[in-house]
């Protein structure tokens, strides 16, 4: 099974389609890991307040893929923005996670109210000097953010991870991501599976003999996204996966493209959260 890259700007590589455990219960994460993983999965998005890192690392173990065909990320939560606080914050994580690295480090918000996200931003610096996190990024910033901490630091992140479906398409923060060099990954890629009944999103599914949810996975990929849908169901994680045999056509491309739609975020807005 070879699986499309992206290629980051620190020169690694991120498999375009990843699994992510958001509100997977620390009881049923193993269990979903490890099918995902055995159904050819490579990719694990979790964080630190997601509460399974335990079970991320349980299923990590168990399985017989080499941990460095696994591509782990997790991410700081938000009270620990604190320079020294960040990384205790990050050893607990690879600690549940009971790894010895992750491949990806993210801020999960940049919460301006607070304004420490700069600090956050070195700490996580340090940590891929160390060889601790193979990349790092961030999580819900908007481009004054990313200005901000690529201005005091010099070093841009390598992907910023947002809110994106066919709802809500980002297409001026991706502009952005593109002059700057920065990865866009798609949190809620399927909207949380609440436009799978789409009328246009099911006429282009029974065109390609697809589900609802393989036409919108298709459709990150093919417009050069890393995207990480979530399910707690075996025939759902394949599924999800099952979407490397096929293109969406330049006409399905623009016929998604109308179903963008300003007020189709479903997450906080970054700048309040
Ligand atoms: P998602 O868009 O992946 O939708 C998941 C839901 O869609 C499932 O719970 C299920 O109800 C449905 N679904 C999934 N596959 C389906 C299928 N094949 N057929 C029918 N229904 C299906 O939503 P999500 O979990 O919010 O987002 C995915 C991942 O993104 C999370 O697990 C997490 O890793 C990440 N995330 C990150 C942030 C952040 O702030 N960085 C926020 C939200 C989510």
């Amino acid at each position: 099974l070879t699986q499309p890259t992206i290629k980051l700007n620190d020169g690694r590589a991120i498999p375009q389609l990843g699994f992510g455990v958001w509100q997977v219960p620390k009881d049923g994460a193993a269990a979903a890991v490890g099918s995902a993983i055995a159904a050819g999965y490579r990719s694990i998005d979790t964080a630190a307040i997601y509460g399974n890192e335990v079970g991320v690392g349980e299923a990590i173990k168990a399985s017989s893929v080499p941990r460095d065909q696994l591509f782990v990320t997790t991410k700081l939560w938000n009270d620990r923005h604190d320079h020294d606080v960040a990384l205790k914050a990050f050893d607990s994580s690879l600690g549940r996670l009971g790894l010895g690295y992750v491949d990806l480090y993210l801020i999960h918000w940049p919460v301006p109210s607070v304004g420490a996200y700069v600090q956050a931003w070195k700490a996580l610096i340090k940590l891929r000097q160390d060889g601790r996190a193979k990349s790092i990024g961030v999580s819900n910033f908007n481009p004054d953010h990313l200005q901000r901490i690529i201005d005091e630091t010099g070093v841009v992140p390598a992907v910023n991870q947002v809110e994106l479906h066919p709802r809500f398409q980002q297409r001026g923060l991706r502009q952005f991501h593109a002059e700057k060099g920065i990865a866009t990954e798609s949190w809620s890629p399927l909207g949380q599976g609440q436009f799978l009944e789409d009328a246009a999103i099911g006429a282009i599914a029974r065109k390609y003999g697809k589900t609802p949810a393989q036409v919108i996975i298709r459709w990150h990929l093919d417009n050069g996204l890393i995207a990480i849908p979530k399910s707690v169901t075996p025939s759902r994680i394949a599924e999800n996966l099952a979407v490397f045999d096929f293109h969406l056509d330049a006409d399905d491309l623009a016929k998604i493209a109308t179903l963008d739609d300003a007020k189709g975020r479903i997450g906080p807005k970054p700048e309040a959260f």
